[in-house]
């Protein structure tokens, strides 16, 4: 079996050679200097006003009322060099293993921001359909490069059959306007009742890909709190502006 399937893999990488995206390297998909050239974030801000400057993307303290994420922590700018194509191709044209780069952009930006140890991982569920069409959760990826990469020697446990999403909801960048997104995610996420007790004063790491308004960390995070966790940081690439 080893062997057939190493063979596969020649014959695969002699058709279609793999070479960075950017510097053209060969054998990798992005190359470790192109990735060290990608700069992550100087500072964070509060990830609902997003005015205030605060440490590990801490809410501050005029947002952290009612508010369900505690920090969020962003890795780098949506218009950053190649980071607005590496995630288009990850996302859109499928390729799977640049969720090493991404997830390793993510993980510098988490080590460097020291938010408390999560006890569980959950990435941002897609609905069944759109997994369906895809073929892989890309949030899920990232989630489980970052749970095996945190803490070295110790595996993070990643829970991704437990929250959900109700409905289906148009891809977030086709719903244009800041209100339309908000209320098209309202009540979008639920977590099943009999596996609540899984995440039952548990401190989570919410990890989604790319963020816009954030409505989408926020509906996750608020049902994740109904149903008793203890508090919920999240983890994101970049942030998606409305006029990039
Ligand atoms: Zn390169
Ligand atoms: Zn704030």
């Amino acid at each position: 079996m080893k062997i057939l399937k190493k063979t596969k893999n020649i014959i695969l990488d002699t058709l279609f050679p793999v070479s960075c995206l950017n510097c053209g390297q060969p054998d990798v998909w992005f190359c470790e200097s192109c990735l060290n050239r990608i700069k992550p974030l100087s500072f964070q801000v509060c990830p609902k006003c997003e005015k205030i400057l605060t440490e590990s993307g801490k809410t501050c303290q005029w947002c952290k009322k009612d508010y369900p994420l505690k920090a969020l922590v962003v890795a780098t700018k949506y218009k950053e060099e190649n980071v607005s194509k590496l995630v288009h191709l990850y996302k859109y044209n499928f390729i799977t293993d640049l969720r090493i780069p991404l997830g390793e952009m993510m993980l510098r930006a988490l080590t460097k921001n020291d938010l408390p140890l999560p006890d569980i991982i959950v990435p941002v569920p897609l609905h069944p359909r759109r997994l369906r069409w895809r073929g892989f959760n890309q949030s899920q990826l990232l989630g489980d490069f970052i749970a095996k990469n945190l803490t070295p020697g110790f595996e993070i446990p990643v829970v991704s059959d437990l929250l959900f999403r109700k409905r289906y909801t148009p891809p977030q960048m086709k719903t244009k306007d800041y209100a339309g997104r908000r209320e098209n995610l309202a009540d979008a996420f639920t977590v099943t009742d009999t596996e609540a007790h899984r995440i039952r004063n548990k401190r989570i790491l919410l990890v989604d890909d790319i963020a816009t308004t954030g409505s989408t960390l926020i509906e996750c995070a608020k049902a994740l709190k109904q149903k008793g966790a203890k508090e919920i940081f999240g983890a994101v690439i970049a942030r998606q502006e409305f006029n990039d």
